[in-house]
This record gives C-alpha cells, sequence and structure tokens, in this order.
C-alpha cells in the first residue's frame, strides 16, 4: 500500500508541541528535508498545524504534526493553543521541542505532567545544542526520552528518528476491522446498500479498509447489495464465516440469512477498533432505565454532506422517539462540550469515527465515562433498534457476556 493510500486516521501521529521560536518549525523541515513550514526568527510565525506524512522504519506510515507554540499571544493565539493542545489527545507521540539553553517553563513542565498522567510515549527534543546548556533543565529532563537538536548543522535529527522507531511497541495500535474473526481462505460476505447516501463512485471508508483487511488476510470477499444477497447467498456452495453488513439494512440482511450464520455490521468492528465495545454495550443496557425527557447528546466526528435521512440526525432520533421516549431532546455537537455542560446529557451517540484515530475516540468515552454519561454508537443502537444485537456480538464473546448479564 503506498503512503499516500493509508487513510490519515490510520497513520501514528507524532506531533511537535512546545513554546514559540523553540526550532519546530526548522525540526519538522530537517526531517523531512524540506521548506515545508515557514520558519523565521519572529516568535509564533506557525500559526495552524501542519501535517506531513512519512515512512519511518518499523513504525511504518507516520504523520507529523507541527503546532502553534504553548505562549502565543493574544486572543487568537490562545485560540490555537487550545487547538495545540487538543492534539495531545490525538498523538501517538508527543515531542516536546525546548531550547537547551533555557530554563524550563511552567508551560513546559505542565505539558509533561500532563503527558506522563495520560501515559503516553514522549520525546524531548532540546535545540539549540550548540549553545551552553542550562544545568537545571539537563537534570530537570535526565530521566526522559532526550535527543540533543542542532537545527542549524542538522544534527540529532537521524537520532530523534531513532527514537521515535524505538518506542514502537509503546504505540497503542488500532487492530484491524476483522482482527480474530477470520482465518485464511474464508469467505465473507460484505453488504453494501448503493442509496442515495452512498458516494458516487466509491465505497465509503469503513468497507473500503475491511477489503483490504480480509485480502490481507488471505480470505476471499463477496461484495453485494442486500437485494441479491438472497439470490448469491442460496447458491453457495461453501458457508461464508462471517457476514459484514451496513447497519441500515441489518434487518434485511438477518431475514435473508439461516439464524446459524454469522452476521455483524461495518459500525460494530469500528466500534471495536475505534472505541470501547465493552462500554458502548453497557450505554445499551442503560437504555432500559433512561428518565423520560432526557437529553441526548449526537457526535458526529467530522462534517460529512448530510442526506434527507441522515443516520445521526434524523433516523436515529426518529427511532428513539419510537422506541423508547418521544420526549427525549437530541442536540447535535462534533466534539464534547465542557463537563459542567456535559453533566446534562443522559446518554451520548457516538458516530463510527472513521475519519478519527481511536486515540480520538478513546479520549472521548474517558471523559464521557469520568461524567457518569452513558455512550452507545450508531451501529449498535442500530442493531438493538431492530431487535437484532445479541446476534450482531455474538463473535465479540467478552462483550456478549456484558451484554447477556444485561
Ligand atoms: S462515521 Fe463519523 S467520522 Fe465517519 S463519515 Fe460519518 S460522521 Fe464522519
Amino acid at each position: 500500500m503506498s503512503l499516500t493510500s493509508v487513510p490519515l486516521s490510520e497513520q501514528i501521529r507524532i506531533v511537535f508541541f512546545g513554546l514559540r521560536n523553540t526550532g519546530k518549525s526548522s525540526l519538522m523541515n530537517n526531517i523531512f528535508e524540506k521548506d515545508l513550514v515557514i520558519v523565521s526568527d519572529t516568535p509564533g510565525t506557525t500559526t495552524d498545524p501542519v501535517t506531513r506524512s512519512m515512512e519511518l522504519g518499523k513504525l511504518g506510515p507516520v504523520a507529523f504534526t507541527d503546532t502553534a507554540g504553548f505562549d502565543d499571544a493574544g486572543e487568537l493565539g490562545s485560540e490555537r493553543i487550545k487547538k495545540s493542545l487538543e492534539r495531545i489527545n490525538s498523538s501517538d507521540i508527543s515531542i516536546l521541542v525546548t531550547r537547551s539553553d533555557t530554563p524550563a517553563t511552567k508551560e513546559e513542565i505542565a505539558f509533561i505532567d500532563e503527558i506522563r498522567s495520560k501515559e503516553r510515549p514522549l520525546i524531548i527534543a532540546s535545540t539549540y545544542s550548540d549553545r551552553p546548556k542550562n544545568a537545571e533543565k539537563t537534570k530537570l529532563f535526565r530521566d526522559l526520552n532526550l535527543v540533543y537538536i542542532d537545527n542549524i548543522k542538522k544534527t540529532g535529527i537521524e537520532e530523534l528518528k531513532d527514537k521515535l522507531v524505538s518506542l514502537s511497541s509503546a504505540v497503542i495500535r488500532e487492530i484491524t476491522p476483522v482482527e480474530g474473526l477470520v482465518d485464511e481462505k474464508d469467505l465473507v460476505i460484505l453488504v453494501t446498500p448503493i442509496d442515495s447516501a452512498a458516494p458516487k463512485g466509491r465505497l465509503i471508508l469503513p468497507q473500503v479498509e475491511t477489503i483490504r483487511d480480509l485480502l490481507d488476510k488471505e480470505c476471499a470477499i463477496l461484495v453485494l447489495k442486500e437485494r441479491e444477497l438472497k439470490y448469491f447467498y442460496d447458491k453457495l456452495t461453501i458457508k461464508p464465516r462471517l457476514i459484514i453488513t451496513d447497519s441500515q439494512v441489518f434487518t434485511k440482511v438477518a431475514a435473508d440469512i439461516p439464524e446459524d450464520q454469522a452476521l455483524t455490521s461495518f459500525s460494530i468492528l469500528f466500534a471495536r477498533k475505534k472505541g470501547d465495545l465493552a462500554y458502548y454495550i453497557e450505554g445499551i443496557k442503560s437504555l432500559n432505565s433512561i428518565k423520560k425527557g432526557a437529553k441526548i447528546l449526537v457526535i458526529e466526528s467530522c462534517s460529512h454532506r448530510k442526506q434527507e435521512e441522515d443516520i445521526g440526525t434524523v433516523k436515529i432520533p426518529r427511532l428513539y422517539r419510537q422506541i423508547i421516549d418521544s420526549t427525549a431532546t437530541f442536540e447535535f455537537a462534533h466534539a464534547l462540550p465542557e463537563a459542567e455542560k456535559l453533566k446534562e446529557y443522559s446518554l451520548a451517540i457516538n458516530c463510527a469515527g472513521c475519519m478519527v484515530t481511536r486515540n480520538v475516540m478513546i479520549n472521548r468515552i474517558n471523559v464521557l465515562k469520568e461524567n457518569g454519561v452513558p455512550c452507545v454508537n450508531y451501529g449498535l443502537f442500530l442493531a438493538w433498534a431492530n431487535g437484532l444485537l445479541p446476534r450482531a456480538i455474538e463473535r465479540f464473546p467478552r462483550e456478549y457476556e456484558i451484554y447477556r448479564q444485561g
């Protein structure tokens, strides 16, 4: 697979943080050996994050992001800092770029504490290494992953890359869509409706990723629309190991195949890959006791083009009001609100998160857990609403058991 065909959400995220004018942009340019980022001596030249990808040894495809300085000035500056720090949640490896000749600031120390509290891999890139080193800072960073960099002479760059590769095992990797679910030479059927909601001339990202994963696992794949499923299924001489369907046609698919045929949905595969399937199942169980008139937050991770029968903003609220409570109110967002506001919600419903990393989704789920807000995702809610949930999660024993205990 070429680097450009690896979605950004699948690449290891490496993010540069630091004060203004510590050499973050020069370091990014030196890593890529070209001028990607405008470099100047004027503090605050990098206003918005810049991202660029490369192959990096054992780490595979990685995306480096340069961010605005912690100490960016003015009202716009504080917005940029907020945006930069939000990147901690989506970064797999953080690099604090700091001058070796100046004392550590409270922002830098707070940043290190934040990363340590999240137990995320961190590298300290200590720039201006040609100048006399600040003794206190050297002592402070002694036990961390420290690399000295001279951006002018371009020294320390290869050492930094080696250090990144050495952290490979500390990076939490996303599982692949069908990991642990199939074996070599299995036949898998993918049901992909082509309706007005389908993008013109292509398949959606979860479908493409699942096809690629099945090919990597030496499986055979039969891709069809829900209308053709019964016709082809009845003609098969080998039983498919698994059928994976779009959530929206789950009911039809389940009705067209034998009851003992293993079946799940793309959405459930991605709930497991990107999020916390067990917490989502707990969220489904909480629907039995959810209060009347509950306020529900639907979170979509990107602003995709909305259809008339949009799943998150139209179909799910309608189903919820039909099945659970006609007085419930729904609000929609692309990210979580502040904790005080968050506590007003009785339930959060996440999209599949195909465009964001697992780190982003897990961090979101952790904040929901901390604030006592149960959470489900689209696919699980649809499967449950259609009475198909036990069947759709049968292939995941731990989560199946959690559901059964309810
Ligand atoms: S599932 Fe979420 S991230 Fe993926 S396209 Fe829909 S809204 Fe965007």
